[in-house]
Parts: structure tokens; C-alpha cells; sequence
């Protein structure tokens, strides 16, 4: 189950991490998680150069391993990143040193002090601890790309209709979402750009 839109309750709960981001214009930030790949990554940072976009990629440690070129594009081109772990650990599942543990060896290879957690999961220790040393992204519009039994029109819709200036929108670089994403970022650019948007990294 998940909801395509954050409730105002978890919001607050979780007030230390970053739900959405205020802004005085018409900015949106987009961000990609679980990559680097090299099909899905290279197809989303030549989209988003066709659009003048700029967005934050929540790159995987052990990816970026595999990957190093298309990392260094993401950054060549402009983007910004942040660390999704090493493995993609569940933090609800996993004991806070492992946890802990696998963001940190994830630091080797990715220079940055944003973290998002992967699933969303993440207890309030692990918040705590991490908080010294990164600023924790959450989002508040989630594409649902991942979503196998969604159709890719839905998952443009999620974003058209949920999103705001200073929203944060969540895609997957992942081949499990290629699909819809291929389908949904291009005419999700296309629709906030032509409204007078525009897309930038997180700082
Ligand atoms: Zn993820």
C-alpha cells in the first residue's frame, strides 16, 4: 500500500525530515532514486537536458559502483545527488547498526550530505543519528512508476494532479519503472513548463 500523496499527520510526525520545499517561485523538484542505470538514467538525464531541467538523483552505493560513467554525467550535466544506501535496506527491517553501517559505506562513493530512505522507512533513531550528518529528503508526490500494475497515463496523473511549486515528485532510474517513466516524464515536463514552472536541484 501507498499513498500517492503524503498525509498532513505523517508530515508532522516526521517534521525533522524535508516533506516539500518553500519556495517564493514557481520551482519544482524532481528526483530519481535507486540508480544509476544505464538505460533508464541515460534516458532520463537526455530528457531532462531536452527540457532544460535540473533534478536530484538518489543514487544506490553499489550502483554507482557498477556505474561510475553515468554518475559522472549526472553530475557533469548539472544534477545534484544524494545517498539511497548502499543496498537499499529497509529501516523498519533492519538493525540500526546494519543500517547505519550501509548509508555510511554508501558515502564512500557518493559525495553528499542528502539522504533519502529507501521505502520511505525509517525510525526515528535512525533519523536522529542521521540528521547530524544529512539533511533527510522525503517527497510529497509520489509517481508510483515503480507501480507494475498501474498504467504509465496513471502515473503521469499522480503527478499533474498532486503536484505544486516547491513540491517534490519521486521517479524511479530503475528498469522495474521504465515503462511509465518513459511514458510520464517527458509529458510531465512538457505540462509544468508550459504553465511557467521550472525544475531545480536541491540545495
Ligand atoms: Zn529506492
Amino acid at each position: 500500500m501507498y499513498l500517492v500523496k503524503t498525509p498532513w499527520l505523517l508530515s508532522k510526525i516526521y517534521s525533522s525530515l524535508t516533506w516539500k520545499i518553500a519556495v517564493e517561485d514557481q520551482s519544482i523538484f524532481l528526483t530519481f532514486d535507486d540508480g544509476p542505470h544505464p538505460v533508464v538514467t541515460t534516458f532520463v538525464l537526455d530528457t531532462l537536458q531536452q527540457y532544460n531541467a535540473k533534478a536530484t538523483f538518489f543514487c544506490l552505493g553499489k550502483n554507482v559502483e557498477q556505474f561510475p560513467d553515468v554518475y559522472a554525467r549526472i553530475l557533469n550535466d548539472g544534477h545534484r545527488v544524494g545517498n539511497h544506501s548502499q543496498d537499499h535496506l529497509n529501516g523498519w527491517k533492519t538493525d540500526d547498526a546494519t543500517y547505519l553501517n550501509n548509508v555510511m559505506t554508501a558515502r564512500k562513493f557518493i559525495d553528499s550530505n542528502l539522504y533519502r530512505p529507501p521505502y520511505g522507512r525509517i525510525s526515528n533513531f535512525q533519523v536522529q543519528q542521521l540528521k547530524k550528518k544529512f539533511r533527510i529528503i522525503m517527497w510529497d508526490v509520489l509517481s508510483a512508476d515503480f507501480d507494475l500494475k498501474i498504467t504509465p497515463e496513471k502515473c503521469l496523473k499522480y503527478v499533474v494532479s498532486n503536484t505544486k511549486a516547491g513540491s517534490i515528485i519521486v521517479f524511479h532510474d530503475s528498469e522495474k519503472a521504465y515503462s511509465r517513466l518513459k511514458y510520464a516524464l517527458p509529458k510531465a515536463l512538457e505540462f509544468f513548463i508550459e504553465k511557467g514552472f521550472s525544475f531545480r536541484v536541491i540545495e
